[in-house]
Order: C-alpha cells, then sequence, then structure tokens
C-alpha cells in the first residue's frame, strides 16, 4: 500500500554522463514490486512531485536513478543532507507472476531503471523463463547500469546496446524477431519515451504480437 513518508537524501553520485543515482534513507523499509516507482516532492512543496522508479532498497535506504532534466532534478541533485518527502509505491508495471514466462525488455534512455530493478529481481529470484533486454541510449557514455547489465548476462538474460548517436541503429522489432528465438512466445516489457513506446508498439503488433503480451511506461 502506497505511504507517504519524509526521507532523507543520503548521497547523490554519477551514474552516467546526465544521470546520477540518488540515494533517500526512510524511517524503515519500503515495500515495493521491482519496477514500481515514488512520487518524490520537497516539504513545503508537496503538489509538485515528479515520479522516480526505485532501482533498488538496501535497508532504510531506496536508490533511485535520475536523468538531470529541470529545476526540480537540479535541486533533487544539490539535496545531499536535506529531505525529502517520498509517496508510494505506485504502478502495475511489474513482472508477471509465472516465472516461466519469457519476457523482452525495451528500454529507451532513462526508461531503463523499472526494467533494471526487474531484470536483477528476476534473475536473483531464479527466474525460469528466458529474459532479454534491448537498450538504446544516445551515447554508450550516458547509458545506466551498461557493466551491471553486462556482467548479468548468462543462461537466460541476454542484454543487447544500442547506441543512436554512435553509429548502432535503433532498436526495431525485426532485429529482435531475428535475434531472439523466443520471440513468438515472449511478454514485451517497454519503457522509455512516448514516441519511442509508440513506435515499438506498432511494429510489435505488425509482426502479430498480441495487445495483451505488449506492457509499458511512458516516462
Ligand atoms: C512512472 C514514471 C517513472 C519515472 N521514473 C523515472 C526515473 O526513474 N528516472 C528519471 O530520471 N525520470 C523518471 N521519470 C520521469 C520524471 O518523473 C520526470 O518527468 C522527469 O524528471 C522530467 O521532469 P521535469 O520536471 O523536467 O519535466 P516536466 O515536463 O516539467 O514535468 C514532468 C511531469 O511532472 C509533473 N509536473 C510538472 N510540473 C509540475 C508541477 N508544477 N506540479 C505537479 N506536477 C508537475 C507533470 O506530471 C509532468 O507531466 C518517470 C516518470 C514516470 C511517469
Amino acid at each position: 500500500m502506497a505511504r507517504k513518508m519524509t526521507g532523507t537524501v543520503l548521497s547523490v553520485g554519477k551514474e552516467a554522463e546526465g544521470s546520477k543515482k540518488v540515494v533517500v534513507n526512510l524511517e524503515e523499509p519500503l515495500n515495493f514490486l521491482p519496477g514500481q516507482y515514488c512520487m518524490l516532492s520537497f516539504p513545503g512543496r508537496e503538489e509538485d512531485k515528479r515520479a522516480f522508479s526505485i532501482v533498488a532498497q538496501n535497508g532504510n535506504n531506496i536508490m533511485f536513478c535520475i536523468k538531470k532534466s529541470r529545476s526540480f532534478t537540479e535541486r533533487l541533485f544539490s539535496s545531499t543532507g536535506k529531505n525529502v518527502i517520498v509517496e508510494g509505491p505506485y504502478g502495475r508495471f511489474v513482472l508477471p507472476r509465472d516465472k516461466s514466462e519469457n519476457i523482452i525488455f525495451i528500454a529507451g534512455g532513462i526508461g531503463i531503471t523499472p526494467l533494471y530493478s526487474m531484470i536483477s529481481a528476476a534473475l536473483k529470484d531464479e527466474w525460469k523463463g528466458n529474459l532479454a533486454l534491448f537498450y538504446s541510449a544516445r551515447r554508450k557514455e550516458e547509458m545506466c547500469f551498461f557493466n551491471e547489465l553486462s556482467s548479468l548476462q548468462g543462461e537466460n538474460f541476454t542484454a543487447r546496446f544500442f547506441f543512436t548517436r554512435q553509429g548502432s541503429g535503433r532498436v526495431n522489432a525485426e532485429e529482435i524477431f531475428r535475434t531472439c528465438p523466443f520471440a513468438n512466445d515472449a511478454i514485451f516489457y517497454i519503457c522509455g519515451p512516448s514516441a519511442m513506446i509508440s513506435d515499438m508498439r506498432s511494429q510489435l503488433l505488425k509482426r502479430g504480437v498480441s495487445d495483451d503480451r505488449i506492457r509499458s511506461e511512458e516516462f
């Protein structure tokens, strides 16, 4: 159930070019499902809030990975030691219950955050189905969790990275179906900007994927 708590920003550190890991200490651990998010705001300005996916939790500390945007994120990045209001968890963009499902994750830019959380949890939880990630960022330097995702690869998880401004093209359904043997029997999880989601969705529908096998979250 969603709750509202006051947290303290413990640390803000670089994750990739243009994005930072923000760790918030809470009064007690948050009961969330990988893929869910919290609304963050500043004390006294609680109506001005933004959604951020929970990347990980360690005891009472929850971690977000946040792309620098406008004034809200700038203020958050200079809030070490200060209080923030944390509301959540929210969201239904979570793993299916059946661990034997094959899942293809498609991320655009900072849209990797809920997917990274789901992938790490699924692998830790001995997921039985096959998992594949297709992750696009403008440049390798801007890609979050590149090393972590690379080292998570194994028997039932593969990651493919696309750098759209460094010549490796865009992820597309043809490439997914060409390289992923279980694409015809998978659930698709897409997260990123709205244009990318609607483009991917229509490509997948054209390939015969049924609408109820496509789940998405727009940032
Ligand atoms: C479910 C979800 C999860 C997300 N997870 C992440 C993440 O993990 N990392 C990340 O970097 N980004 C994430 N985002 C995007 C993030 O919430 C912000 O949209 C982003 O940081 C851009 O903020 P902005 O203030 O620059 O943009 P803006 O376009 O100004 O605002 C974006 C949204 O914030 C709300 N908003 C804006 N101004 C106000 C206001 N004055 N009062 C109340 N609400 C307002 C509105 O809903 C608006 O659509 C997520 C978004 C969603 C929906």
